[in-house]
């Protein structure tokens, strides 16, 4: 389990409490005023990504105190882990609305519309939230299209995030002011501040979901479909065997691979049972 397992979740996923969901955190003042300010400055991604990018050219010495202060503040604040396609169906088994929007990093650093981020809340019709956006009427959810925010039941909801899945994209939840959880993204590391900040640039703003993946070579036929899609680089071939052999160092356990792979050879197992990966997040 995660450290927002153990803060926020007692002991279990703290993305499956429906209490991390809840209105009554939405009457913070200071966490309505972050959501404000993070969808009517888009610009502000860019800037954080920016930093991001300088830290991981600063001296070694440096990194090694400003990476987890940074990160640290981060957690309080604006946290994301990654979650396989089955956690994302737990949760939109119990919040009561769905709702599909333009992504902000992608605003920011593809310039064009991409509605892969979804809202979720324990409210019907978005809830505070989206009254909360609506009422700021930010502009990077006028984007070409103009569909604005759309409500989505559960099944086209999981619909839609399984074609992501096949896209490649891999799915991550999102605290606005933790422990308050506010939306589902499909995330791709050439164009999310949030993984590029984390994996290309080591100054992580999410953690690694709660499992591993593991290939079962006896159903392996080594056609390597998984390696390309794995955005972590954790997949390797084995020439000798002609298999595919999956590092739970480096494995986020996103479930990428396994929807790509047609033998049904990938399985994800949950961290803790994987002990040289338990304590890596
Ligand atoms: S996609 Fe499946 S069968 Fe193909 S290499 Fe990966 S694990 Fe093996
Ligand atoms: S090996 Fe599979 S589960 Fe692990 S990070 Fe890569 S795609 Fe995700």
């Amino acid at each position: 389990m995660c450290e927002f397992c153990h803060k926020h979740g007692e002991g279990e996923k703290w993305y499956l409490q429906a209490k991390n969901y809840s209105e009554d955190l939405l009457s913070d003042l200071r966490r309505r005023k972050f959501i404000a300010d993070l969808s009517s400055h888009p610009e502000d991604v860019a800037t954080s990504l920016a930093k991001a990018e300088r830290l991981e050219h600063l001296p070694a010495f440096v990194r090694s105190v400003l990476t987890p202060y940074l990160s640290n503040r981060q957690k309080r604040i604006h946290f994301g882990q990654v979650l396989p396609i089955e956690d994302v169906e737990r949760i939109f088994g119990f919040v009561t609305s769905i709702t599909r929007f333009a992504c902000i990093c992608r605003h920011v650093t593809l310039g064009t519309e991409q509605r892969y981020c979804y809202g979720v809340s324990m409210a019907p019709q978005g809830g505070k939230l989206e009254q909360l956006i609506r009422s700021i009427e930010p502009s990077y959810l006028m984007g070409p299209d103009r569909a604005g925010l759309e409500a989505l039941g559960r099944e086209e909801a999981l619909t839609s995030l399984r074609e992501h899945e096949k896209e490649g994209l891999c799915h991550t939840v999102w605290t606005f002011i933790t422990p308050f959880i506010g939306g589902i993204c499909n995330c791709d590391l050439s164009d999310c501040a949030a993984m590029r900040s984390t994996v290309t640039y080591r100054m992580p703003v999410m953690f690694r979901a709660e499992y591993v993946a593991e290939v079962n070579a006896d159903f392996c036929n080594g056609c390597r479909k998984c390696m390309s899609v794995c955005q972590f680089g954790s997949i390797s071939y084995s020439a000798a065997q002609k298999k595919v052999l999956i590092d739970p160092r480096r494995c986020y356990g996103c479930g990428i691979c396994r929807a790509s792979c047609v033998k049904d050879a990938i399985i994800l197992r949950d961290r803790s049972t994987v002990p040289v990966a338990a304590t890596i997040w």
